[in-house]
């Protein structure tokens, strides 16, 4: 059953404007039979349907690994409460999604073992997804204050609030957020510090260009803000139990849920040995590069070594760089992926990367050619 629907939806990828046909017959046929579920939905559809098909895309790639795939949909659902979705909801978008993948092959494809194979696979994805979301007991989503926001570059911004009550989030996890600038457009942001009692949240976010949310976040945010998030997700995580030392590979904001995590091994007073590559573009990308040098001072575990593509910063970053901290590491030259894997295999490390979708799968890419093992490589859904 999984080589038949990987084989259908790898169809349904390779086909020109096939990702695009699926949601946007997801989205048509939901409204069609249901016009009152628009309203759960922000204007523009095109992010969501990007989402909606990568995240049927990491189903099925992780196919065989049913406890990720479960983890992953739990999560989903979980946070799916943000947009007040119930059973009802369920039920409809089972029957919406099953009439878009069919409608995105032809007749002739379409055989009676696909259609068994896509109804067993929707039901259990929505299944997965509504129960979490009713056994959840934490609440849908939290309110938090923004107190500060420094402009950290020109298109990066440091985002500091204070949520209403504390998040249980685990250092590493992303959250949902929605501002206020932005109604009903949710995105994903890595928290950058780790979950404290007093509700204190950090997100490093840098603005795309043409985006609707991270150019606002960047531009317009303001002290006093009110900004909502959703249930946590993700599982980017150091495994203690397997005693393999561990190697990060973080690239541009990407470096957050890092951060996080050797925040918090910080407070720790045994921890395996950690190689962290803070990666950028430019010199000036690696923007908390003294942060991380800090902590590496005082946690003799952490080694951190900076990565960047360019040499010299663009004629456009006018600040000034400071000069880097003597006894930080010679700053390395190349893509991330390809100056790691440089050093070897690191078949001996627990592996965690993040940073853009591309920056990913070429490091990915990078690391796998050097002879790294597919199950030693961690990363967020690229979602
Ligand atoms: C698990 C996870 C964690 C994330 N954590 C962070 C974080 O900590 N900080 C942060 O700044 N962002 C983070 N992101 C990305 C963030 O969720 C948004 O996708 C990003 O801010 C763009 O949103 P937007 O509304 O401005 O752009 P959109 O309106 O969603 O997109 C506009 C256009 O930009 C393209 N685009 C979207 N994202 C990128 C990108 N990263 N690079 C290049 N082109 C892009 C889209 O394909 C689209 O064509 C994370 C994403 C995921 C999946």
């Amino acid at each position: 059953m999984i080589s038949r629907l990987r084989a259908s939806f790898s169809s349904i990828v390779h086909t020109e404007r096939g990702p695009t046909r699926l949601t946007a017959l997801f989205f048509s046929s939901l409204f069609a039979e249901h016009p009152d579920f628009r309203a759960l939905f922000p204007p523009a559809l095109d992010n969501l349907g990007r989402r909606l098909f990568q995240a049927l895309q990491f189903v099925i790639d992780n196919l065989d690994d049913e406890e990720r795939v479960l983890g992953f949909l739990a999560q989903l659902g979980r946070d799916h409460r943000k947009f007040g979705v119930e059973q009802k909801h369920y039920l409809a978008a089972a029957d919406a999604l099953m009439g878009a993948v069919q409608g995105s092959f032809t007749q002739a494809i379409w055989t009676p073992s696909l259609t068994t194979a896509w109804t067993e696979l929707i039901d259990l994805v929505l299944h997965t997804m509504s129960e979490a979301a009713a056994e959840d007991d934490l609440p849908a989503t939290w309110g938090a204050t923004v107190v500060d926001h420094e402009r950290r570059l020109d298109d990066l911004a440091i985002v500091r609030l204070e949520t209403d009550s504390p998040i249980p989030y685990a250092a590493g996890q992303y959250l949902s957020v929605q501002i206020p600038q932005r109604p009903r457009m949710w995105r994903y942001l890595s928290a950058a510090i780790p979950a404290n009692p007093a509700g204190q949240l950090e997100f490093h976010v840098r603005r795309v260009s043409g985006g609707w949310v991270s150019p606002a976040i960047v531009n317009e945010t303001r002290v006093g803000d009110r900004w909502l998030l959703g249930s946590p997700l993700g599982g980017l995580e150091v495994d203690r139990e397997s005693g393999l030392d561990v190697l990060m590979i973080g690239s541009g904001t990407g470096i957050a849920p890092l951060r996080a995590q050797v925040m918090e091994m910080a407070m720790r007073s045994r921890n395996p040995r950690v190689h962290l590559f803070v990666g950028g573009k430019y010199p000036c990308d690696l923007y908390d590069i003294e942060t991380l040098w800090h902590l590496s001072l005082s946690n003799p575990w952490l080694t951190v070594v900076p990565v960047s593509e360019e040499d010299e910063n663009p004629w456009w970053h006018t600040a000034p760089t400071p000069e880097p901290p003597p006894g930080l590491h010679r700053r390395l030259l190349g893509q991330p992926g390809r100056v790691v894997a440089e050093f070897g295999s690191w078949a001996d490390r627990q592996i965690q990367i993040s940073g853009s979708p591309s920056m990913i799968k070429t490091t990915v890419y990078a690391l796998q050619r050097a002879g790294t093992p597919a199950h030693l490589i961690k990363h967020d859904p690229l979602i």
